[in-house]
């Protein structure tokens, strides 16, 4: 979509740290990290958050879900991360395309703020 900025870096228009890509999905770091390791998954087709998924997209969220396994392992932290979605901007959602926060390598602590 044109003006989202996720949809420049899926598309290579706009650079960022890649570290996990395949045909459906690509995670790359997050420009203002919040913890030693903060990659964000993405879908590389634009929708604009969880709640715009639709049936079809079901293997779509699946395999979002399974990049994001792989690049806790490529950031070898598979052993212990957060996966976490905002939902709509009351939730913190501030880029309109959806994306999962990978966050690691800190004590997270729960409930989070
Ligand atoms: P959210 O607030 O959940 O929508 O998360 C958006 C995230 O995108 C924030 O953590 C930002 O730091 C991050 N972000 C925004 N622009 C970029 C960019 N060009 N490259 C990497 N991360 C970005």
């Amino acid at each position: 979509m044109a003006d989202c900025i996720f949809c420049k870096i899926a598309a290579g228009e706009i650079n960022a740290r890649v570290v996990y890509e395949d045909a459906d999905t690509i995670a790359f770091l997050d420009l203002n990290p919040q913890a030693p390791a903060h990659a964000l998954i993405i879908p590389r087709r634009h929708i604009p958050r969880l709640t715009a998924a639709e049936d079809g997209d079901a293997e779509l969220l699946g395999k979002l879900q399974l990049a994001a396994v792989r690049t806790a392992k490529f950031l070898k932290v598979e052993g212990a991360f957060r996966l976490v979605t905002n939902n709509g901007k009351a939730a913190g959602q501030s880029v309109d395309h959806l994306h999962y926060h990978l966050l690691a390598g800190r004590k997270l602590l729960w409930p989070p703020g």
